[in-house]
């Protein structure tokens, strides 16, 4: 059973009072020595150990984890295998403490444990965890999402990105009645059938499934372009425009590291898609509420006068840790979904109660005044000293950041496509990689995934990171 309390005592039923170490005024910053529960962990646990804790579970969940990055495979080694978490770190089994630059890959935007978070997610789970009839605060987290994104008129949230994606993509060829769709290679929208593509041989030819298990009929009406390729984009649409129901894409693409999308190829995809009817849905599972408040769109639109996507996909930040998402667009093509229109769409826990209050609480909190700018200058003293430890120590090294989401390569230039990204050095990542977890920093386990800061990170922390980045990177 799981237990709240279990490794200071018997299991107690919660209560309407917090535990004495959330009373604190201001979201707890936990400092090494004075952290009263780092304390109560040992150094390095007799019992458990990392190694154990994966071979025990991949005796039981195939590779050991429930979603595949999560096993190292990219960079060699054993995962991590978290006990708990609090602001900006993580403690693994053994006790060793981490600077956390994944944030549960997004999420966790204000650190670990805002103590306002947790007040709402307690109180909405005593309310009832779960009732499959509506609620009110269902409709704030949709106001609060609209409030921000002025593309966006109407929501319906479902539970992961994955599905939220899904949904997007069934939506946009139910409303526009057409069957072809454009991703871009490196981009994720998730794990429906539709999307997990590669590139066909030719330009503009449909594209061929990533995975066993996916029929190649399936994604026959998937085409995958290069990123940031006005040519490409180009010649997709004039051989094909009038088939195309969306072209999907991560406007700052998370899943190639960080690569942006160029303006003139954003201007351009815009202009597309307008004239030949195609839905341009934006992905910003990852982005959304995370590079800026109002999201990537916000930036474009300060670069691209006018600029709006037709459709937009959330997640992570707005679930603030728990498993929401949403997808939305004009009322007019929202109103195409079930129980209004002919788009069938549904979920027994979607907009749950506790997953609510959570993303409201998250909403709330990164809503006030300063709380990006704050964010956003502290990521970028992360990537800036990065890179000025590389520059010392003779390493080729490009950086990249907004608002609290970073990148950074290997390579003398930001990559702008898949390929590029995949030619930075992956051998010399791997080495970093290992070499800042050995010194506690806890980074993406692979080259080609993005970094993410929290509101609880320190000047602290972040010099500690740098000064760890300085041995990694000198010893080679
Ligand atoms: C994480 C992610 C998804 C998938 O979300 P899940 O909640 O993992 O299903 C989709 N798109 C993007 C851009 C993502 O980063």
């Amino acid at each position: 059973m799981w237990c709240p309390t279990a490794s200071s005592g018997p299991c107690r039923r919660p209560t309407r009072t917090p535990p004495a170490r959330r009373t604190t005024p201001r979201h707890p910053k936990p400092q090494p020595p004075t952290n009263p529960r780092a304390r109560e962990l040992p150094a390095v646990s007799t019992e458990r150990s990392n190694v154990q804790a994966f071979e025990r579970a991949q005796r039981v969940i195939p590779g050991g984890v429930n979603s595949p990055v999560r096993a190292f495979r990219a960079v060699g080694g054993t995962p991590r295998f978290i006990r708990r978490a609090e602001g900006a770190y993580l403690w693994d089994v053994e006790g060793r403490r981490y600077i956390d630059y994944i944030g549960s890959w997004g999420p966790m935007i204000l650190g670990h444990g805002h103590p306002a978070v947790l007040d709402a997610v307690m109180k909405a789970a005593r309310d009832g965890l779960s009732f499959g009839a509506p609620t009110e605060a269902e409709a704030e987290l949709a106001e609060a999402i609209i409030a921000q994104v002025p593309s966006v008129q109407q929501v319906r949230l479902v539970s992961s990105g994955t599905e939220a994606g899904m949904s997007a993509l069934r939506l946009a060829r139910g409303a526009t009645g057409r069957s072809a769709i454009v991703k871009f290679e490196g981009c994720y929208h998730g794990h429906a059938d539709a999307l997990l593509v590669k590139a066909g041989s030719g330009l503009a030819t449909f594209g061929h499934p990533t995975s066993a298990g996916v029929p190649p009929e399936v994604v026959q009406h998937t085409m995958v372009l290069e990123y940031n390729n006005v040519g490409q984009l180009e010649q997709a649409f004039a051989e094909r425009g009038h088939e195309i129901a969306c072209v999907m894409i991560e406007p700052i693409a998370g899943n190639m590291n960080f690569v942006r999308a160029s303006v003139p190829f954003m201007t351009r995809l815009r202009e597309l898609c307008t004239q030949h009817g195609a839905l341009l849905v934006f992905d910003e599972v990852m982005t959304g509420f995370r590079v800026a408040l109002g999201s990537a769109q916000s930036l474009y639109a300060r670069l691209i006068p006018g600029f709006q996507p037709d459709m937009s996909v959330f997640g992570k930040v707005i679930g603030g840790g728990m498993p929401l998402a949403a997808f939305g667009g004009s009322r007019d093509v929202m109103a195409q979904l079930a129980p209004l229109g002919p788009v069938y769409q549904a979920g027994t826990l979607s907009g749950n109660p506790v997953a609510t209050a959570c993303g409201l609480a998250t909403l709330r909190e990164i809503s006030r005044p300063g709380f990006f700018d704050a964010l956003a200058a502290r990521t970028r003293a992360l990537v800036d000293g990065l890179a000025a430890e590389a520059r010392d120590a003779g390493v080729p090294m490009a950086v990249d950041s907004e608002g609290g989401m970073f990148g950074f390569f290997f390579a003398a230039d930001l990559p702008q496509n898949y390929p590029a990204v995949m030619a930075t050095d992956k051998e010399r990542f791997n080495r970093f990689f290992h070499a800042m977890l050995d010194r506690g920093v806890y980074l993406a386990p692979a080259l080609y995934e993005a970094g993410f800061v929290s509101a609880t990170h320190t000047e602290a922390d972040i010099a500690a990171t740098l000064q760890a980045a300085r041995e990694a990177l000198r010893q080679g």
